[in-house]
């Protein structure tokens, strides 16, 4: 009856079952191991193209030091106002890069757009000395607000990154979910569509510390495994994050996983929104459900045990009536069951 994140689960079966296979013997440290080989290869099966691999502990790790091998330390880095990068991660990418500056686009329901990164960059004139130069734009599939980019979405904001002279992040802390979201191919939503590096989540989705950080372009991952040492990122026993890896990727685990999260939230959005009073401020397009809730509503699930996180958010339409309603976020994942969906819509409904 957890919905305060996806990251308040453990871990899957399978993932498990891959770390005690994995235990066994004796392999070389560092990631220097067969299992996360063939999780690399792996991922080029899924992405359609070679990716260098480098896996680390935390989805924080895997962006701050993504985006320290995307810009100088006199670079700017472009994101949303609310992105996970520059709200959730202390300052790490801003000390991994040596001190980028990471300038925060406002937009709604999460996303910018091609004319607001066009008018953040026109910020930041090349050649001016007095200015942080542009070096990378940073976005988030799934978004802080639980919703996705659609492809059209992403070439835009590439093409203008691109025509900038930068390169492209995505934060994939909820990449299957944004995958399964979309129905479109790991491949359609990263390189296709100009993306240069990916943080491939796995933590959320069924893992344990398990996130891995992708170049479609090896120049770019040329000094990648010093940075990674040096932040504290390389894990000696390596194989045990490669080994979930596997076991996360094979027969499509990783997929059911997401479809599974995605299909509760769906059910509680489309619940939730049939309460009277209940509003939703965006579509529910991954594995998140943002509303507002009656007082009473809000109070009567909660005093039933469900828990769920109170939220504010920069990115709601600026006309929007809140009322004395609450707001608030649900994260479904792998591991909701059907029955606290329902459990909680009948308390809502009972209630309103
Ligand atoms: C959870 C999350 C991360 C990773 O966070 P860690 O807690 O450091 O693993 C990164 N980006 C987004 C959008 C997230 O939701």
């Amino acid at each position: 009856m957890h919905f305060g994140s996806d990251n308040v689960m453990g871990a899957s079966r399978p993932v498990l079952e891959a770390i005690l296979a994995a235990n066994d013997g004796a392999e070389a440290a560092y990631g220097s191991d067969s299992w996360s080989a063939r999780a690399e290869a792996m991922l080029g099966e899924v992405f359609e193209r070679p990716v260098k691999m480098f896996l680390v502990a935390t989805g924080t790790g895997a962006n701050a030091l993504a985006l320290a091998a995307m810009t100088p330390p006199w670079g700017a880095i472009f994101c949303h106002e609310e992105s996970h990068v520059i709200d959730d991660e202390c300052g790490a990418p801003e000390m991994f890069t040596d001190g980028a500056k990471l300038i925060g686009i406002p937009g709604l329901a999460g996303k910018i757009d091609p004319a607001g990164l066009s008018a953040a960059l026109a910020r930041f004139p090349r050649g001016v000395v007095k200015a942080v130069q542009p070096a990378g734009l940073s976005i988030s599939q799934v978004t802080e607000a639980g919703t996705l980019y659609s492809l059209d979405e992403i070439k835009a904001l590439t093409g203008v990154a691109r025509d900038a002279g930068i390169r492209v992040h995505l934060d994939g802390a909820r990449f299957a979910n944004a995958l399964a979201g979309l129905g479109c191919t790991a491949a359609e939503m990263t390189w296709k569509a100009g993306v240069d590096v990916v943080s491939f989540g796995a933590t959320k989705n069924g893992c344990i510390a398990c996130e891995a950080v992708l170049f479609f372009d090896e120049a770019l991952a040329d000094t990648f495994q010093f940075r990674r040492k040096r932040g504290g990122h390389t894990v000696s026993k390596g194989r045990l994050l490669g080994a979930q890896l596997v076991a996360y990727l094979e027969n499509g685990h990783w997929m059911d996983n997401a479809r599974h999260a995605n299909a509760m939230a769906a059910t509680l959005a489309q619940g939730l929104a049939a309460v009277p009073g209940v509003t939703l401020p965006w579509p529910t397009q991954a594995n998140e459900v943002f509303a507002f809730l009656p007082k009473a509503v809000d109070e009567a699930i909660r005093g039933a045990g469900f828990r769920y996180a109170p939220w504010g958010s920069l990115s709601l339409p600026k006309d929007l009536e809140q009322g004395d309603r609450a707001f608030a976020r649900f994260v479904t994942s792998w591991a909701t069951k059907p029955s606290d969906i329902n459990a909680l819509l009948a308390k809502a409904t009972s209630t309103s």
